[in-house]
C-alpha cells in the first residue's frame, strides 16, 4: 500500500510539473506571438488611439482628452491594452509605441484645434521605461512645436506604481516639462504605495483617483472616506484631480460636492474612435449631462 501511495504521488508530482510547465508554456507563447503581433501592427496601422473625455465639474465643460491605446488584429480582433501593454513593456517596444501614441495625439489635438473644437489638452499615458529610456523631453518639445500647441495642452501620466519604480534621476525629467508647463499627473492614484512626502517632492501637477474606489464609492463607506481624504491632500498640495470612472449621475455628484475637480467616466462617454469624438465634442453632450445631474451653470 505504501509503494502504491509512493506511485501516486510521484504520479501526481510528475503530472504537477507537466501542469505547471504547460501553463508556462502557454503564457511563453502568447507573450512570443502577441509580440510579433504588434511588431507587425505597428508597421501595419493596426494601431487607434482612441479618446475620453476629462470633463470641469463645476463648468460641464470638455477640458482634457485622454488617449487610449486600441489593438485591433485582423484576426483576433480588439485586443485591450492591459493585455498588450506589460508585453510591450518586456519587448522594448513600448519605445516605438508610445512615441507614436504622443505624436498621433498631438496631431490630433491640432486637427481639432483647427476646427475651433477644441481648447481642451490631451493626456497621454507613459510608461516608466519610456522615462528611463527615451528622451521623452526632445518628442515632447518636437510634438508642441510640430503641432503649434501649448505645453499646457499636453498632459502626460503615469502610474503611481511606476513613478514608484524609476530612479531619482529620471524625476529630473519630469521637472523638466513641468516646468516648461506640461501637466504630469499621477494615475490610479491610490492602488499603489507612495508616500505622502513623496507625493509633496514629485514634480506632479495632478492626481487621477483609481476608478476602484469610485465604484464603490456610494456602497462602502470606507471608499468614501478613501476619495474624500485623496481629494483634501490633492487640495492641500495645491495639485488638481480627476476621477476615474464616474458611471452614475450620483457619483458625479458626490465628487463634485467634495471638490472633485475634473469628472471621466462611461457617464460622460466611453472612450472614442477620434471621428466619433469629434461627433461629441460638437454635440456638448458632456455640458447637458452635467447640467441635469449637477445644476452646473
Ligand atoms: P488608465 O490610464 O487608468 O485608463 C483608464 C481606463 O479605464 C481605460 O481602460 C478606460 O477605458 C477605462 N474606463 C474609463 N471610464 C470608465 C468607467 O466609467 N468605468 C470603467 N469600468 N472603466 C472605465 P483601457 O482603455 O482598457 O486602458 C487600460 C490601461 O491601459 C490604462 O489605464 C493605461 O494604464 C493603459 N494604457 C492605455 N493606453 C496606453 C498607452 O498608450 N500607453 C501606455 N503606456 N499605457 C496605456
Ligand atoms: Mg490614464
Ligand atoms: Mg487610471
Ligand atoms: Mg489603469
Amino acid at each position: 500500500r505504501a509503494d502504491a501511495a509512493m506511485y501516486q504521488a510521484k504520479e501526481q508530482g510528475r503530472n504537477n510539473f507537466q501542469f505547471y510547465s504547460a501553463t508556462y508554456n502557454r503564457a511563453a507563447l502568447e507573450h512570443i506571438s502577441l509580440e510579433a503581433g504588434l511588431r507587425r501592427a505597428l508597421s501595419n496601422d493596426e494601431l487607434e488611439l482612441y479618446y475620453q473625455p476629462l470633463v470641469q465639474a463645476c463648468t460641464g465643460k470638455v477640458v482634457g482628452l485622454e488617449a487610449l491605446l486600441r489593438w485591433n488584429d485582423p484576426r483576433e480582433g480588439a485586443i485591450a491594452p492591459d493585455r498588450f501593454i506589460p508585453v510591450a513593456e518586456d519587448s522594448g517596444l513600448i519605445l516605438p509605441l508610445g512615441e507614436w501614441v504622443i505624436r498621433e495625439a498631438g496631431r490630433q489635438l491640432s486637427v481639432w484645434q483647427a476646427a475651433g473644437l477644441s481648447n481642451a489638452c490631451v493626456s497621454v499615458n507613459v510608461s516608466a521605461i519610456q522615462l528611463q529610456r527615451q528622451d521623452l523631453v526632445a518628442i515632447v518639445d518636437d510634438v508642441l512645436e510640430e503641432n503649434g500647441l501649448n505645453p499646457w495642452q499636453l498632459e502626460l501620466e503615469i502610474t503611481e506604481t511606476a513613478l514608484m519604480k524609476i530612479r531619482p534621476e529620471v524625476i529630473g525629467y519630469l521637472d523638466k516639462m513641468r516646468q516648461k508647463g506640461v501637466t504630469i499627473s499621477l494615475d490610479d492614484f491610490g492602488t499603489g504605495y507612495s508616500s505622502l512626502s513623496l507625493l509633496q517632492e514629485l514634480p506632479i501637477s495632478k492626481l487621477k483617483i483609481d476608478k476602484s474606489f469610485v465604484r464603490d464609492m456610494l456602497i462602502d463607506p470606507k471608499d468614501a472616506a478613501i476619495v474624500s481624504a485623496v481629494l483634501f491632500i490633492a487640495k492641500s498640495l495645491g495639485l488638481s484631480s480627476t476621477a476615474e470612472g464616474v458611471e452614475t449621475p450620483e457619483q458625479a455628484a458626490y465628487l463634485a460636492s467634495e471638490g472633485c475637480d475634473q469628472l471621466q467616466g462611461y457617464l460622460l462617454s466611453r472612450p472614442l474612435p477620434a471621428a466619433e469624438m469629434t461627433r461629441f465634442l460638437k454635440s456638448r453632450k458632456a455640458l447637458d449631462l452635467l447640467k441635469s445631474t449637477l445644476q452646473v451653470s
